[in-house]
C-alpha cells in the first residue's frame, strides 16, 4: 500500500486528540487524525451524561484554539461555590473563587458540546486530515520519526506520533510503556435532573455512609446528579424507573433543591484510574486519558488533557522560533517532565480522597473528620485547594 508522510499522526479523535490537532496545526504542522469509529459519532456525539467542569486555564486554551465561541453558544452552567460534606449536611468544607480574582470556580459544559464544537472547528482546518473507520494496529518509531499501520494494511509515516487513544491506549501497549492502574470497585451513575428550587451555582459533594452524591449546578433549574455506589447497588438502581430514581436522589439530598424529576438518561461508569510510567518514547508521546486517567471526583481528566495540548504546542512553537527540530528527543523529554509535574500531585491526591472518602468504618470516618478540621483551620490549605479548583493558569 501507498506510504503517506505527514508531520504528526494523532491516534484517536476524542476531545483531547481533536484539541491537540488544533494546537499543533496552529504551529503550522500538518496533522492526520486516525479514528477507528465512524465520523458521524464525532459530528453529532450522543449525550454521555458527563458534565465537564472546565478550569479558567482550560477555557483560555479553548479560546486560543478558536473553540470556545462555539461552546459558549450553548446554555452553560457554572460553579461559584462548592461544599464538601462528610456524613451530615452540617459544617461543610466550602470553597469559593474569593481571593482568586475570578468570579466562578469553573464552567460546566456537557461533554457532547465540547466534542461537537471541537469537531466543527477541526473539520474546516486545512492542515488537519481526519481519517475515520481506521484502526491503528501497529506503531513503530525511531529517533527521527515513526509509522503506524492500519487495519486495512495502509501505513502512514510521520515525524511525531501522538497517542490520544483512551485509558486502554492500544498504542501505549504497542510501544511497551507500562501503566499503573487502580480499580476503585465502584460505579458512578450520572443523570441530569430538574428541580424546584434554584441551585445558586453551588455544587455539593456529599460523602454519605454508603454512597457519594454530588449535585452539580447546570444551566437553569437543572443539576447533574452524580452517584457513586458499589457495583451491585448500581445494577439495582439502573433497573428503577425514572420516577423512582429521581425520588431516591431527592431523598438522599434531603429535598434541599425541592422536588426532582429526571431530565435525561442515566449513564454508568465503572471507576478506575491509570498513570503511564512514561509519557514519551522516540518520536512518540501520550496525551489525555492515555497518559493520565483520573477518578472524576476532582474533575480534572480533560483539564489535564488540555494542559498536555498547551505544553506541547508551546514547546513546538519555541523550537520553530529557534529553527530546531520540534520533535527532538530533548523536547519530548521536556514535555514528559512538565506534564508529569503538572499532573502527578493531583493524581495522587485524587486517589487518596477517592479511597478515604468512600471507605466504610470508624477509622476512615475519623480520618475524614480530621482532614476537614485541618482544612478549615489552616487557611493556606483551603487557598491551595481553591487555586487548584480555579486553575487560572496564564489567562
Ligand atoms: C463520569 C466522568 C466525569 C468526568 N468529568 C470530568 C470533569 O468534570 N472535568 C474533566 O476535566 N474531566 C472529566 N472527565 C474526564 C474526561 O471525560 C476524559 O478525560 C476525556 O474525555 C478523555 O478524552 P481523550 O480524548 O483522552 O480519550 P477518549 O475520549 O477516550 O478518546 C479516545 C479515542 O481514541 C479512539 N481509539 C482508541 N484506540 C484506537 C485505535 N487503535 N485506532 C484508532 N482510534 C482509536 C477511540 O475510538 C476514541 O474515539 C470525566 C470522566 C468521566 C468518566
Amino acid at each position: 500500500m501507498k506510504q503517506h508522510k505527514t508531520d504528526v499522526i494523532i491516534i484517536g479523535a476524542g476531545p483531547v486528540g481533536l484539541a491537540m490537532a488544533l494546537g499543533l496545526s496552529q504551529q503550522g504542522l500538518d496533522c492526520t487524525i486516525i479514528e477507528k469509529k465512524p465520523g458521524d459519532k464525532y459530528a453529532e456525539p450522543s449525550d454521555d451524561g458527563r458534565e465537564i467542569a472546565l478550569t479558567h486555564r482550560s477555557v483560555a486554551l479553548l479560546k486560543r484554539l478558536g473553540v470556545w465561541e462555539a461552546i459558549a453558544r450553548h446554555d452553560l452552567g457554572q460553579i461559584k461555590t462548592a461544599h464538601v460534606l462528610n456524613r451530615r449536611f452540617a459544617s461543610p468544607l466550602s470553597f469559593t473563587s474569593e481571593g482568586t480574582g475570578k468570579e466562578r470556580l469553573s464552567a460546566m459544559v456537557p461533554n457532547a458540546v465540547i466534542r461537537k464544537s471541537l469537531y466543527a472547528v477541526v473539520r474546516d482546518v486545512k492542515n488537519i486530515t481526519l481519517q475515520f473507520e481506521s484502526e491503528v494496529t501497529a506503531v513503530s518509531t525511531h529517533a527521527n520519526g515513526g509509522e503506524v499501520t492500519l487495519d486495512n494494511g495502509q501505513t502512514i509515516a510521520a515525524r511525531l506520533i501522538i497517542a490520544a487513544d483512551s485509558r486502554v491506549s492500544p498504542a501505549r501497549q504497542m510501544m511497551g510503556i507500562d501503566v499503573e492502574k487502580l480499580d476503585f470497585k465502584k460505579t458512578m451513575i450520572l443523570a441530569k435532573v430538574a428541580h424546584e428550587k434554584p441551585h445558586n451555582d453551588t455544587a455539593h459533594e456529599w460523602f454519605q455512609a454508603d454512597r457519594t452524591l454530588a449535585i452539580l449546578p447546570l444551566a437553569g433549574q437543572h443539576c447533574s446528579a452524580v452517584l457513586t455506589v458499589e457495583h451491585e447497588e448500581a445494577e439495582e438502581l439502573l433497573q428503577l424507573d425514572d420516577t423512582a430514581y429521581a425520588a431516591r436522589i431527592e431523598n438522599w439530598f434531603e429535598g434541599r433543591h425541592g422536588k426532582m424529576t429526571m431530565a435525561g438518561p442515566r449513564n454508568a461508569y465503572p471507576l478506575g484510574a491509570n498513570y503511564a510510567k512514561s509519557f514519551y518514547g522516540p518520536s512518540f508521546i501520550l496525551v489525555g486519558d492515555a497518559a493520565v486517567g483520573m477518578h472524576p471526583v476532582t474533575a480534572h481528566g480533560f483539564n489535564f488533557g488540555l494542559r498536555g495540548v498547551e505544553t506541547l504546542s508551546d514547546i513546538v512553537a519555541g523550537a520553530k522560533r529557534r529553527r530546531q527540530d520540534w520533535a527532538a528527543p530533548a523536547l519530548l523529554a521536556q514535555y514528559n517532565r512538565v506534564q508529569r509535574l503538572a499532573t502527578r500531585p493531583l493524581y495522587l491526591a485524587t486517589n487518596f480522597i477517592a479511597t478515604l472518602y468512600t471507605r466504610r468504618g470508624p477509622l476512615s470516618v475519623l480520618a475524614r473528620q480530621g482532614l476537614h478540621a485541618l482544612a478549615r483551620k489552616v487557611p493556606f490549605a483551603r487557598q491551595l485547594i481553591n487555586r487548584q479548583l480555579v486553575d487560572a493558569g496564564r489567562s
